[in-house]
């Protein structure tokens, strides 16, 4: 049988890095088995804004590159069938109405509690005749769970585990309104898309002997479960938003990669010798299910920062040009036009070295689509004193008669430190400054070669 897997999320208005991380290792999974990868957006919750959540969520697996297989389902278009299947387990037994009405439960269940006992009901409708009804309440219909024995699950995590029956009481599948419960509706969906294998966090794990029961009662074959490991914050609290970012969509605006996201993701959990980066190729080639610790993993923000910087320094300087001109899109004092694209392009080798961020790259490559007068920090504009100047007009006469490649120009200024008996560190420190209104860039003649010859000297010129 191949492998099918599927990701179903709640559309909550954000896509948390924590659900990313389950879409990413059920994709891996089905991907690496040669099988399906389904999507199931679970928007019974009618509360919310659907379209729109819902939308974030495509957008973000969208950006991370984790594709689904087939059409998206949507759980809310299957109340009917949902419904049916309630119905079926009614006829053939095993499951029963249930007429209690609101108050009724609420006094179980205060009773209960005033007794010292969990709050369960007490499955008084059933093995009642339905001839007993209160009139005028509808009923809602509940499972006929067993009463004693235990529900196993064979976990592909988190190894075998267990429930002792009489600990779960007969749940609601179908409300008095006719809506179908959460726990009822996941089964009837992964069992109508023939889903083998079951990944998901581990906060899910109670809800699986619940299932596991409705599975039973209707005779269909379990799939695999494998409830992973949530994703934990510093000091090993779940992960929320006091802890960094939560939301993909975050961590995009903050400069990530979704490459470098994914691997990071990847390796949070799942781990393959000391490999830390990994291609997604790879990841495919290597991922299962073997490889998925029972130990909570911790999110460190500084270390998926440093495998961003690792990506950064790989990517493609065309694609990353295109991210920092996106990001410099809303700047009115910057002149964004094509001129700013070549430069920022032709200096993207150096540039990239130095970043670890798309923010931090945009902020170091601003300086290349600025326009005259610069404005200077004041570690650049203590440099440009009166001597500096001076020998900045030197400077410009030496490049004026040099070819604007990187190894004439390092070559010029070479020869024009030697000559004048100052150490390259001199020139290249004011020329910098009068350059970028900074202290910092890629090397001064790659930067030189970047901004061309006629703006580097007309910035040198609006200095001296
Ligand atoms: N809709 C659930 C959630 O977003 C997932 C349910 C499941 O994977 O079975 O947490």
């Amino acid at each position: 049988m191949s492998v099918r897997t599927r990701f179903a999320p709640s559309p909550t208005g954000l896509l948390h890095i924590g659900s990313a991380h389950t879409a990413l290792f059920n994709y891996l999974f089905s991907r690496h088995h040669g099988g399906e990868f389904l999507l199931r957006i679970e928007d019974t919750d009618r509360e919310r804004n659907t379209a729109a959540a819902t939308q974030v969520i495509l957008d973000g697996l969208d950006w991370l590159g984790i594709t689904h297989d087939g059409e998206t389902v949507f759980q809310s278009a299957r109340v009917a069938r949902h419904a049916e299947v309630a119905h079926q387990m009614l006829a053939a037994g095993r499951a029963y109405a249930c007429y209690c009405t609101p108050d009724e439960l609420k006094a179980m269940r205060e009773q209960a509690v005033a007794e010292g006992r969990p709050p369960r009901y007490d499955g008084r409708w059933r093995d009642r005749d339905p001839a007993e009804a209160p009139p005028g309440v509808k009923s809602a219909i509940r499972l006929k769970a067993p009463r004693d024995g235990e529900t196993v699950v064979e976990d592909l995590v988190q190894g075998t585990v267990r429930v002792a029956n009489p600990e779960l009481d007969d749940m609601i599948i179908l409300r008095s309104d006719g809506t179908p419960t959460y726990l009822h509706a996941v089964v009837v969906d992964d069992h109508d898309m023939a889903i083998t294998h079951v990944i998901r966090g581990d906060d899910h794990l109670t809800n699986t002997f619940r299932q596991v029961q409705v599975y039973q009662a209707m005779g269909w074959e379990l799939p695999r479960f494998a409830h992973i490991p949530l994703i934990h914050g510093s000091d090993g609290a779940k992960l929320s938003k006091r802890h960094g970012a939560v939301s993909v969509l975050e961590f995009r605006e903050q400069g990530y990669l979704p490459e470098a996201l994914c691997n990071y993701l990847l390796r949070l959990g799942w781990g393959h010798g000391d490999s830390e980066i990994v291609s997604r190729d790879e990841a495919i080639r290597l991922f299962d299910l073997d490889g998925v610790g029972r130990a909570a993993s911790r999110m460190d923000y500084a270390k998926l920062t440093h495998v961003n910087g690792v990506y950064l320094r790989q990517a493609d300087d065309a694609r990353l040009t295109h991210e920092v001109l996106q990001r410099l899109a809303h700047r009115h004092d910057l002149a964004l036009g094509a001129i700013a694209a070549q430069r920022i392009c032709a200096l993207m080798p150096g540039l990239k070295e130095r970043a670890k961020t798309l923010v931090e790259l945009a902020d170091n490559a601003t300086f290349l689509a600025r326009t005259i007068p610069l404005p200077f920090e004041p570690k650049a504009a203590a440099l440009l004193t009166p001597e500096a100047r001076l020998m900045l007009r030197e400077v410009a006469q030496a490049l004026a008669a040099t070819d604007f490649s990187p190894a004439a120009l390092d070559a010029a200024l070479r020869t024009f430190a030697e000559n004048s008996r100052r150490k390259l560190g001199q020139v290249a420190q004011p020329l910098r400054a009068a350059l970028t209104g900074s202290t910092t860039s890629p090397g001064i003649d790659a930067t030189l070669a970047a901004l061309g010859r006629d703006e580097a000297l007309a910035r040198i010129a609006a200095v001296t």
